[in-house]
């Protein structure tokens, strides 16, 4: 299972059904390919719909890399593929202030009117949260801004980056946590600490592919086959075979997404 990967995006959607076959050779039963802006997110619905028997499911949203790109706010296409069977989750959503490629005020306000959008349509929020260099300034601001609100949808903190520090916080939200490929890099203590502590009824795998491909296939292409990797990691972690840790992350999944 893989909750979180972009088929949708180069280079992956260029071989999509090979790149869904070979998930399916490696084990994944089901994959949420998951939408950044109105193109990537109809792909990922027209994927969802293609290899439905694949259990290719689909999240549609805005990220916040995109949020400048809808300054009238969430563009009408989004909630029209929304009501897909299909779209199982809202997203990814979030605030990224390591690469600020929209100024964090557009990246508030849609990350805002995501998550309501999210409770309306009672689907989970999928959530992107990047802290600049310095400071845990996006995760304060995400933290501040979720606990503003009395109704929540429930969240998926995708490749999950705020450390122990966040940890409690984090999972006194209706909130699960999902653990990448990054788990299984050298430098990655900080991670490997955090994945140990997550209860087990609380946390999720994904590869986030194309991107943050785990060792050893770091400066390859990440594709979802190769979450398998991440579970070996997770489970050697803690103390677990990755069957089993496989086992306890799909009835995660299937309780969050209700598929
Ligand atoms: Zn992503």
């Amino acid at each position: 299972m893989d909750v979180h990967c972009h088929v949708n995006c180069a280079p992956l959607i260029d071989d999509a059904p090979l790149v869904i076959s070979r998930a399916a050779k490696a084990g994944v039963t089901r994959m949420l390919v998951v939408g950044t802006d109105v193109s990537t997110s109809a792909i990922a619905v027209a994927l969802a719909e293609r290899y439905a028997d694949m259990g290719v499911y689909a999240a549609v949203g805005i990220h916040p890399h995109d949020a400048k790109t809808v300054p009238f706010g969430i563009p009408s296409e989004l909630f029209v593929l929304a009501a897909n069977p299909r779209v199982v989750s809202i997203g990814e959503a979030g605030l990224d202030y390591f690469y600020l490629h929209s100024p964090r005020d557009a990246q508030k306000s849609v990350f805002k009117a995501q998550l309501e959008w999210a409770v309306k349509v009672q689907k989970p929020l999928t959530l992107h949260i990047r802290s600049g260099n310095k400071s845990s300034d996006a995760m304060d601001d995400a933290m501040e801004m979720l606990g503003s609100y009395s109704c929540l949808p429930p969240l998926l903190f995708h490749c999950y980056a705020g450390g122990t520090e966040y940890l409690n916080d984090v999972l006194s939200l209706p909130a699960y946590i999902s653990i990448g490929g990054p788990v299984t890099w050298p430098k990655s203590d900080a991670l490997r600490e955090v994945a140990k502590l997550i209860p087990a009824d609380r946390l999720l795998c994904e590869t986030d592919a194309p991107w943050l491909t785990p060792a050893p296939y770091r400066g390859k292409v990440n594709e979802p086959a190769y979450v398998r990797l991440v579970y070996e990691s997770i489970a050697k972690l803690r103390e677990t075979s990755a069957p089993a840790l496989a086992n306890a992350v799909a009835a995660n999944a299937a309780r969050l997404f209700r598929w």
